[in-house]
């Protein structure tokens, strides 16, 4: 019979008297280091769904599907695929739209479906060749952001109306009927009809 080495022997011995390095997650909160990074949590009250996240993610766990005809955004979050890099936190345009939290084991589940999430936002699609623009929310927060220059340009009249009612809703419909023409340069918002028009006429 082998007799056990000596420092095999210690180690047993101080592994019964000192406590464990593991944690006892679920029993117990798992308490993380300062800095750690954990599950992006996302606060929609500051998220616009300008897309910027998705568009960083390595792994591609933020998708973006776009419904035009219900004038829709969804933005899919899979926290199976989130490899905690934080880029979407670095990246998100508001800074507050998405922050790492510090859990990260809560993540542990049976059915994957319950680690993905899904918001909604409502889209601005252009009334001329339904191109998608963006959300209504990102176009607010940019006017937000340009005070009072936002109302230098006509082009965001339309939204801008929305929440000041300066004007009747039908008195800034800017729906063009009769075909892009030059006079529309000041009444769209959409970058394709936009092109068309300088295209046609520069
Ligand atoms: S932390 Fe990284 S991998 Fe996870 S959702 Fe954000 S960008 Fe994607
Ligand atoms: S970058 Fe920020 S604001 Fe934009 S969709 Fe992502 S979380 Fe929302």
């Amino acid at each position: 019979m082998k007799y056990p080495k000596i420092r095999e022997l210690k180690e047993a011995v101080v592994s019964l008297v000192t406590p464990a390095f593991t944690t006892k997650f679920p029993h117990k909160p798992h308490t993380p280091y300062e800095n750690f990074r954990g599950k992006p949590e996302v606060d929609d009250k500051y998220c616009v769904g300008c897309e910027t996240c998705a568009n960083v993610c390595p792994p591609n766990a933020i998708t973006i599907r776009d419904d035009r005809n219900n004038g829709k955004r969804f933005i899919t979050r899979d926290y199976g695929k989130c490899i905690f890099c934080g880029m979407c936190q670095q990246h998100c345009i508001t800074g507050k739209g998405v922050v790492l939290s510090d859990k990260i084991f809560d993540l542990t589940v049976f059915e994957r479906e319950k680690i993905i999430e899904e918001q909604e936002k409502e889209l601005v699609v252009c009334k001329h060749c339904q191109a998608i623009i963006t959300t209504k929310e990102h176009i607010n927060y940019l006017h937000k952001k340009l005070g009072a220059k936002a109302f230098a340009s006509i082009l965001n009249l339309n939204l801008l109306n929305e929440k000041l009612q300066l004007a009747p809703k039908e008195d800034t419909d800017l729906e063009i009927k009769d075909g892009l023409k030059r006079k529309d340069m000041f009444n769209i918002i959409c970058p394709n009809c936009m092109r068309s028009v300088l295209i046609k006429y520069i």
